[in-house]
């Protein structure tokens, strides 16, 4: 669990993504598909590890994301305390299916943390011993913690701060990277 990520919302965030992940339905995510795209199918291995499962979806094709896949993902990603719910950022998957082709890897995503409820970020913040902020990304759907079999995290890491797409983390401890779609920085 990063209970470190907490970067907070500010205003240079707000804008188009913001506006997307806050929208209830999923029909609005067809309209998410960055201008130039690439048109082949974008495809993403995950494994939960706090959940056990696994899924293998196709979440775009044709230069457009698909509504159910990313209903699908939004699920797998809930917040796996409570079962909330909530709208995953396309432009995290984005992230993450760039990452994984520069970091030269087949592999599967494991999924340490991802969509986080207000419940279980008070929840954190009352146990965590500090460190947890009141506003995160993760309660965005904006962030994940995650590692790539077959790619040392380190590499990812690097990888991931090359795209320059938003905020990188780092916790060799736990051996995971924070990749979110926030502003350009690192920790
Ligand atoms: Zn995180």
């Amino acid at each position: 669990m990063c209970k470190y990520c907490h970067e907070l919302s500010t205003p240079g965030t707000v804008g188009r993504r913001a506006i997307l992940a806050g929208a209830a339905s999923a029909a609005a995510f067809a309209l998410a598909a960055p201008a130039g795209a690439a048109a082949e199918p974008r495809s993403l291995a995950l494994y939960h590890t706090h959940t056990g499962e696994r899924l293998r979806v196709t979440y775009a094709e044709n230069g457009a994301h698909i509504p159910e896949a990313l209903e699908e993902i939004s699920h797998f990603l809930r917040d796996f305390r409570t079962g909330d719910l909530h709208p995953i950022d396309p432009d995290l998957l984005d992230v993450l299916h760039r990452l994984r082709s520069r970091a030269g890897g087949r592999g599967t995503y494991e999924i340490i943390s991802a969509y986080r409820s207000p419940r279980t970020n008070e929840m954190l913040r009352k146990t965590g011993g500090g460190g947890v902020a009141k506003r995160s990304l993760h309660m965005e759907g904006k962030a994940i913690d995650v590692r790539l079999t077959g790619v040392r995290t380190a590499r990812l890491r690097e990888e991931a701060l090359a795209m320059k797409s938003g905020g990188v983390g780092f916790y060799p401890d736990s051996d995971f990277v924070h990749v979110d779609t926030g502003r350009v920085r690192q920790w």
